[in-house]
């Protein structure tokens, strides 16, 4: 008989609606992925790179060429300084950045404070790496945390914590005086910081990523991680980054090598032939789904939906509750996957305890038609269940 130990997981929520959305034949606006094809330049280099280039191993921490390109990337969009030799790890995804993270940072017992809500592979991970959870609740419209929420959940035991920004699923970017408020604490309580930056470069209405691995006193203490599926809107490509001082880079590329050990090398080529070539696309990709953005919110708002301002992802939120329905967020999705045919995500999954229970997350990343005939059924949505 076979005990397996990750048989009490719930398969991810992204996965359960993604299913329903088939089942019913919905519009998917839940799992976060955009409808179109992604950069065709940085496709044709991928062909090219399977055709012409090498298909056997690359190097266990990435092709040197796409290291350089991530470090030229990081240095001229966030003014950081990485060198490719030593910071930077190319992973299979942000995922198994995620893990071996965790995996080569935590001993079993260490405290790892983390945000609710937060992604749905933290806590799994941090729980089977030994870590314990120190839970700090952030809440609409701000999203914010202060002070006295860090002061709750620091100790001498804190080994790490753990942070999002931009926020998935909140979409809200960490303002500079909460980066250095947690750059204190981090300091003060000799903590590493695991900065999940996958969608650094979808940030909206001319505001600058800032990673925290920039602010004083975190740069030998930050692990940043990045996303080559969100920086070109590829999402199956899971072409991740990780990027930390040496001595850490180092315990983490222990752990990778065992994990995926490499990444497809023809992925990696393209990745970094778009970093160099394709560079308009970082001014270009954010404008137009800044517009998608507004088109989703604005018709949402005509439809008397109370939609929750979008900072950057390829998500916005409503609130139910201020919206006059009476539903919590997963009967509403549940109701709506079936009877409207629309696809969304209930914000509660993203919390382990006490969620917030009255908003539902909607993806915009979309075709303008789509957009258009999801706001036609959630405003029949919004007439009906209130
Ligand atoms: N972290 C966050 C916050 C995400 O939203 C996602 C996926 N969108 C990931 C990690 C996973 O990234 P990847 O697909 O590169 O593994
Ligand atoms: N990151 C995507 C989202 O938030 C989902 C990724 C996944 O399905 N694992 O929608």
């Amino acid at each position: 008989m076979v005990h397996p130990v990750f048989d009490n997981l719930p398969t991810t929520i992204f996965e359960r609606m993604s299913g329903l959305a088939r089942q019913h034949g919905a519009i998917n606006l839940g799992q976060g992925f955009p409808d179109d094809q992604g950069p065709l330049p940085v496709r044709e280099a991928a062909a090219r790179a399977l055709l012409d280039g090498s298909n056997q191993y690359p190097p266990m921490r990435g092709l040197p060429e796409l290291r350089a390109a991530v470090a030229g990337h990081y240095g001229r969009t966030q003014g950081l300084s990485l060198d490719p030799d030593s910071e930077i790890i190319v992973t299979s995804g942000a995922t198994e950045a995620l893990a071996a993270a965790f995996l080569s940072l935590i001993a079993p017992g260490d405290e790892v404070v983390l945000f609710q809500p937060l992604y749905d592979a933290y806590l799994p991970l941090v729980r089977r790496a030994g870590g314990i959870p120190r839970l700090v609740r952030l809440s609409p419209p701000s999203w914010r945390f202060d002070r006295a929420m860090l002061e709750a959940a620091f100790s001498d035991r804190t080994r790490l914590v753990v942070l999002n920004s931009p926020l998935n699923p909140a979409a809200v970017v960490t303002p500079d005086e909460d980066l250095a408020l947690l750059a204190e604490f981090c300091v003060r309580h000799d903590v590493i910081a695991v900065c999940d930056e996958v969608w650094e470069a979808v940030v909206f209405d001319g505001r600058a990523h800032r990673p925290l691995i920039g602010v004083p006193g975190m740069r030998e203490r930050t692990v940043k991680i990045g996303s080559a599926g969100k920086l070109f809107g590829m999402t199956g490509w899971k072409v991740g980054f990780l990027c930390a001082a040496p001595p850490l880079a180092k315990a983490l590329a222990a752990a990778h090598q065992f994990l995926t050990f490499t990444t497809p090398p023809n992925l990696q080529a393209a990745v970094a032939w778009g970093l160099e070539h394709h560079r308009a696309w970082f001014d270009e990709m954010p404008a137009a789904l800044a517009r998608a953005r507004d088109r989703l919110a604005s018709g949402l708002a005509v439809a008397g939906y109370a939609v929750l301002e979008s900072q950057g992802s390829y998500f916005l939120n409503v609130d139910l509750a201020a919206s006059g329905i009476g539903l919590d967020d997963v009967t509403f999705c549940e109701r709506i996957v079936a009877e409207q045919g629309v696809a969304a995500i209930p914000v509660s999954a993203f919390y382990a305890e006490n969620p917030v229970t009255t908003v539902v997350r909607l993806c915009f990343a979309k075709a303008d038609a789509t957009l258009d005939e999801a706001v036609r059924r959630l405003a029949a949505a919004r007439t009906l269940y209130r």
